[in-house]
């Protein structure tokens, strides 16, 4: 008797969660970063999902099949925009439902809600510049964080208006946990304002302009077009003359250029982790901006 019963116990248990989890909201998110603001804010009522990993560059992926079956079911698109996705993203939207379409609340396109940086003079996607709209890798200033995530509060509470009280005490506690952050941030960063940067891709724009970094060059020699010859030599002479103190790179990027660089210079070549997962303690948005944080302080520590 005893048994059966615990077998019931087990069938129904089973059986519950089952439909908890159909209940969920399922978010189909391009970037790691957006993943885990949506567990940030979506907490136990959201199962979220990133296309894209830290070790791969989320400008080029491949839009495989297993993308179309996650983003079939999305309830929600939640991406950074501004053209990141642009080679992948419009082919797995077409097989998404109506409410996720453009223009609909299922649609959420970071950067439409931050200020975007690095805006170009004149549109030259034709010589293969892949930030035309300016810089889309918003989620590096903690700022635009909290500006994301007001948005997402305000999707969430619509899409699933029945937990609108959840999710804005998510959010409340978030933004509470993040502003914290922001200032322990702000007294950490002191010391290494002002440093002079070299990067790969301008991946870290956003992140540099609230260390108030320098950024001297990128050995890119457009947004995503990779280093020549003689781009890398320009460069050369340049820090040749002006001091450079290191080269950022994310776990993402060709090294080849930095590497030669680095041998050239004694310019060392550090690697972020941009994003969640880019590196062992960058597990959520937090970690991943401490871990940033320390790495700079560390690398720039005696310049
Ligand atoms: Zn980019």
């Amino acid at each position: 008797m005893l048994k059966k019963l615990g077998a019931l116990i087990i069938i129904q248990f089973i059986f519950s969660t089952s439909l908890y989890a159909n209940d969920k909201l399922n978010i189909f998110a391009c970037e790691p970063e957006w993943k885990s603001l949506a567990e940030e804010i979506g907490g136990d009522m959201v199962k979220a999902f990133s296309a894209t990993h830290a070790k791969q560059d989320p400008h080029y992926i491949r839009a495989r099949p297993s993308l179309i079956s996650k983003i079939r079911r999305a309830d929600l698109i939640f991406c950074s925009g501004a053209g990141l996705e642009v080679g992948w993203m419009p082919i797995l939207v077409q097989k998404a439902r109506s409410q996720v379409q453009p223009g609909n609340i299922g649609y959420f396109m970071a950067s439409k809600y931050t200020p975007v940086i690095d805006i170009p003079n004149e549109i030259d996607r034709g010589h293969g510049d892949v930030h035309p709209e300016g810089n889309p890798h918003v989620h590096l200033d903690p700022h635009n964080i909290l500006l994301v995530a007001k948005e997402l509060n305000r999707r969430l509470s619509i899409i699933d208006s029945k937990n609108k009280s959840f999710y804005q005490e998510q959010y409340n506690n978030f933004v509470d946990k993040w502003q914290n952050s922001i200032l322990r941030w702000n007294k950490e960063i002191e010391s290494i304002k002002g440093k002079r940067i070299i990067i790969h891709h301008k991946s870290f724009d956003y992140l540099f302009n609230w260390l108030q970094l320098n950024e001297i060059a990128s050995l890119e020699v457009k947004p995503g077009i990779p280093p020549t010859a003689s781009h890398l030599k320009n460069i050369l002479e340049n820090t040749n003359k002006n001091s450079v103190d290191i080269i950022v790179v994310s776990p993402y990027d060709p090294t080849e250029g930095a590497l030669w660089l680095s041998e050239k210079t004694q310019i060392p070549v550090v690697t972020l982790p941009y994003t969640i997962g880019g590196n062992e303690e960058s597990n959520n948005l937090i970690a991943l901006f401490d871990s940033s944080i320390k790495i700079l302080q560390n690398a720039l520590y005696d310049k």
